[in-house]
């Protein structure tokens, strides 16, 4: 069976233009136009992938993303956005989401970042051989692909989780973003290194004590960033 991926994008060239070549690459693609018909979609729909535009007619994609990640929190979010989104509201628009593209993006770029996200995606629903990672208090479960802190599981996205493993698995090393980006997205030269510090970001509000003062994941200055064991 092949995977299912929603295209949410008002304009309808960039939406057709997408969804010809999904299809032509193998996969199955919903269509939605607008942000009402994307949940609907993706209510009835086994999605893998949801390529995301940030401003749409009705529903800010923002907050379509905000709702897949509450609701189906094994959905991959790709945010496609425009240049002028791109400065400054890295932020708001990544709310839960695992990449984003800027427009005008070409086809074998976003299949890079779709193969890509799905390998995290498909690996969270693998079972894998008994495994546990224990860096009191937290306890990565590999089997159920899940973290703990203090024995109270904490959410984590695809690429969250990935990120956390990477980084549990090399406590004793600092790592940089170029080897985070390789590791986890699976080709530093195409990506910025913001999208791993807004990750980073967003795992520190989840497993942090205090997030603006963080000591689990403690950042190597001008380099990258380190998972200190308590
Ligand atoms: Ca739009």
């Amino acid at each position: 069976m092949s995977d299912k991926i929603l295209i949410l994008e008002d304009e309808v060239g960039i939406r057709s233009f997408v969804a010809i070549n999904l299809k032509r690459e193998g996969y199955e693609v919903i269509e939605a136009q607008n942000g009402q018909e994307a949940l609907e979609k993706i209510s009835e729909n086994n999605i893998k992938i949801a390529l995301l535009d940030v401003m749409l007619p009705d529903i800010n994609g923002t907050d379509v993303c905000k709702y897949i990640r509450q609701n189906f929190e094994n959905v991959g979010i790709i945010m496609l956005t425009a240049k002028s989104q791109e400065e400054d509201k890295i932020e708001g628009f990544m709310s839960g989401a695992d990449d984003y593209i800027i427009k005008p993006f070409s086809i074998k770029e976003l299949l890079f970042r779709i193969n890509a996200l799905l390998r995290r995606v498909k690996k969270d629903e693998e079972v894998l051989d008994t495994n546990k990672v224990v860096l009191p208090p937290f306890i990565l479960d590999l089997d159920k692909r899940k973290l703990f802190k203090n024995n109270k599981e904490i959410e984590l996205t695809p690429t969250e989780l990935a990120i956390v493993k990477y980084l549990m698995d090399n406590t004793k090393k600092s790592l940089s973003r170029e080897q985070i980006l390789q590791e986890v997205w699976g080709n530093n030269s195409l990506y910025d290194f913001k999208i791993v510090d807004v990750n980073i970001r967003r795992i520190r509000n989840k497993i942090e004590d205090d997030p603006s003062k963080p000591k689990y994941i403690q950042t190597v200055w001008g380099y990258g960033y380190c998972f200190r064991k308590e």
